[in-house]
């Protein structure tokens, strides 16, 4: 398998069995499942991979020829890279790049560390903010922040999807993270 080289930054979604979306592995672990057989190719990705035998088109989406079980956590965990993806990488109250975490309710005043008052936000508007809430300061939340759900988040966690798994996850085909590498090959 030495000349395997992945044509994109996207990886392969594997599905189970079932067609449920599994996770997403590099192209070249599932050019490795479908030729060892435990994957069928779904989709074909951009170009092709050379095994030392065959040549086969690059998995896009593949799915496992047997169910494979997963035991899933009921929630996402709340990493500080979870929370930029949720907002989009962009500042609750001024839509600017967001570099910082801040509390809705400021935790100096009993504000919790769950997903409901977490934001991503700028340094200037959490530097202004500070100990006060957004209604003292006269700001409006542009949404209400909420846990992320679904199987596109399980499945993806902070990735880019890639714009042809979209029917598979259930989810926009629009990019939502603006400082991810997933520029598409040619
Ligand atoms: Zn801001």
């Amino acid at each position: 398998m030495t000349g395997l080289r992945p044509s994109t930054s996207y990886g392969a979604l594997v599905l189970n069995a079932t067609y449920e979306p599994l996770c997403v592995v590099s192209v070249r672990r599932a050019a490795v499942l479908v030729l060892a057989a435990k994957a069928i190719q779904v989709s074909d990705g951009d170009g092709f991979l050379h095994s030392a035998r065959r040549v086969l088109p690059t998995p896009c989406v593949v799915r496992l020829t047997r169910y494979v079980r997963i035991p899933y956590r009921a929630t996402i965990g709340m990493t500080r890279r979870a929370i930029f993806a949720r907002d989009r990488w962009s500042c609750a109250y001024c839509t600017g790049p967001a570099e910082t975490i801040d509390h809705v309710l400021p935790r100096s005043r009993g504000g919790p560390h769950v997903w409901e008052n977490v934001v991503a936000a700028c340094a200037r508007c959490n530097h202004r903010k500070g100990d006060r809430t957004p209604a003292e300061m006269g700001w409006r939340l542009r949404t209400s922040p909420v846990a992320p759900t679904g199987a596109a988040w399980r499945v993806l966690g902070h990735r880019t999807p890639d714009p042809r798994w979209s029917s598979w996850l259930g989810v926009d085909p629009e990019p939502t993270d603006p400082l991810s590498l997933g520029e598409a090959t040619a």
